[in-house]
């Protein structure tokens, strides 16, 4: 089975970060989505297969959700994403809310997929605290 998109979400392991390791196998399924469990062969760290996926559940292609959090982190509006990216601010909102009720995970993947600095994704998540408060 082929999983290069996945790595090990243990920051301790040596792979942790690094996709297409050939370090992660599956070793069961469950729920009626066939949900695979994974395991790393170098930790042996057990997870599912939706842990790693920061955008599982939005129907919005990854490429373009790149692009909106990086708007996001550069500080511009809601609404001027939305404008930017000709997106439905609706759109916008949701991957914005999503973005950070996964903060922890999404900072992660931004800093390995991304390449964003830490400093945009300091900006991102002070900007994320105001609009919450709203
Ligand atoms: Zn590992």
């Amino acid at each position: 089975m082929d999983l290069p998109n996945i790595f090990c979400p243990n920051k301790a392991c040596s792979t942790f970060g690094k996709k297409g390791q050939g370090n992660i196998v599956c070793y069961e399924m469950y729920g009626p989505n066939r949900t695979k469990l994974l395991r790393c062969r170098i930790c042996k760290t057990r997870f599912s297969e939706r842990r790693n996926t920061v955008f599982f559940g939005l129907h919005t292609e990854e490429d373009t959700i790149a692009k909106v959090v990086r708007c996001l982190a550069e500080g511009d509006s809601i609404r001027a994403t939305a404008r930017i990216m000709n997106l439905d601010k609706d759109t916008v909102y949701r991957i914005f809310d999503r973005a950070s009720t996964h903060c922890q995970k999404v900072l992660e993947h931004l800093m390995i997929d991304l390449h964003l600095e830490e400093c945009q994704l300091d900006e991102l998540w002070s900007f994320v605290k105001k609009k919450r408060k709203i």
